[in-house]
């Protein structure tokens, strides 16, 4: 069976090692003659699961002690949400950084439940690059920071964080978690969306600081209750057991190919190939995103013309490339390259992207 060069933006590819064994374990997992997704939330087998994968996500990203792991659901949206109604008081003020659409929509949110700011944006440039920020631009009374780590439809990533101390530091790092290393410490929450670089959709990841807890507002409904999930184990009510069972997959095999540090020379590799593939094209290609602001998981490119793009997507669909076409408010192209997606799978569109721009 051939398998797509997948460059989906999300859901997006799976590693097939971690495919292979669910699809071996489904009928009959661990000789309880039922699927994982049969099993009770509450069972033994399944509870297994659970632990491991909170366990293999502390050893990966180093959470430390003073960290809770939960999984929720609502996807990254949701704590959109819910991050200002747990955080943002009558007295205080959030402040957003705003380095695409992702972190717009985080935004509007806030400002549905209290009063937000936007402390910088690149808005103007349509988001091609990732603005200068540090401490002093952040207010006293600021209730948290909030920033988008990678911006998946633009194609940038901050390179370092800032260091903030004046207030808690918020990331949405839902397309760029467990691709490097991170510094846990520099954050008070970070939260991802699993369909990127986790697994499938339905589980949302969230790291957060028991010294934010604290903070939170004590008096909202149970399920938008960041305490609900710490008291429970993420166990309250039904947790999403299928998507948690194949996190938990997705996260040992991180840890076979050498976790983290591993994973990301790999990603650096798989990036390097495009961008270079890019700017070696003499303008035929061009990265929507500026040098030093760059994404290695979003590439975002354009071509000379919407006609040259057609023709690109057309051939490259014909070819086995799936999901290069590019978000809307970009145009182009766009190839997504996750955690899972093979460095055979660039090589090859690298191959491909060279052929036709010496066609045309
Ligand atoms: C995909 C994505 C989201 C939306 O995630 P959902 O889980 O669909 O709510 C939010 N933020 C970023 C950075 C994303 O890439």
């Amino acid at each position: 069976m051939k398998r797509a060069h997948n460059f989906n933006a999300g859901p997006s590819a799976l590693p097939i090692e971690v495919l292979n064994r669910a699809q071996k374990e489904l009928l009959n997992y661990k000789g309880t003659g039922m699927s994982i997704m049969e099993l009770s939330h509450r069972s033994k087998e399944y509870d297994e699961v659970h632990e491991k994968a909170i366990t293999y996500l502390r050893t990966l990203l180093r959470v430390p002690d003073n960290y809770h792991v939960l999984f929720l659901q609502g996807g990254a949206s949701l704590q959109f949400s819910m991050i200002p109604l747990n955080f943002l008081s009558s007295t205080s003020s959030a402040e957003y950084v705003l380095t695409g659409v992702w972190s717009e929509k985080a935004l509007e949110e806030a400002e549905k439940v209290g009063k937000a700011s936007v402390v910088t944006s690149s808005k103007h440039t349509n988001y091609n690059y990732i603005p200068d920020f540090s401490e002093n631009q952040v207010s006293k009374d600021s209730a948290y920071v909030h920033l988008t780590s990678n911006n998946t439809i633009f194609g940038t990533q901050w390179s370092t964080y800032p260091e903030i101390t004046k207030a808690p530091l918020i990331a949405d790092m839902s397309s760029d978690i467990l691709s490097r290393e991170i510094n846990i410490d520099q954050f008070s929450l970070l939260y991802a969306g699993a369909q990127k670089n986790l697994g499938p959709s339905g589980v949302t990841v969230v790291i957060l600081k028991d010294e934010l807890l604290q903070k939170a507002n004590p008096n909202l409904p149970t399920m938008l209750d960041y305490n609900t999930y710490v008291n429970s184990n993420s166990l309250y009510n039904t947790p999403p057991t299928f998507s948690i069972y194949m996190l938990s997959l997705v996260l040992e095999w991180v840890l076979e190919q050498g976790g983290v540090p591993a994973i990301e020379a790999t990603n650096n590799k798989k990036a390097a190939l495009l961008y270079d593939c890019i700017d070696s094209s003499d303008g035929f290609y061009n990265a929507h995103a500026k040098p030093g602001s760059r994404s290695t998981m979003n590439v975002v490119f354009t071509l000379p013309s919407d006609e040259l793009t057609k023709q690109f997507l057309e051939k490259s669909n014909e070819l086995g490339f799936v999901g290069l076409n590019g978000h809307r408010s970009v145009g182009g192209c766009r190839a997504s390259i996750y955690n899972a997606v093979p460095y055979e799978s660039c090589e090859e569109l690298v191959d491909f992207m060279k052929s036709f721009k010496s066609e045309n």
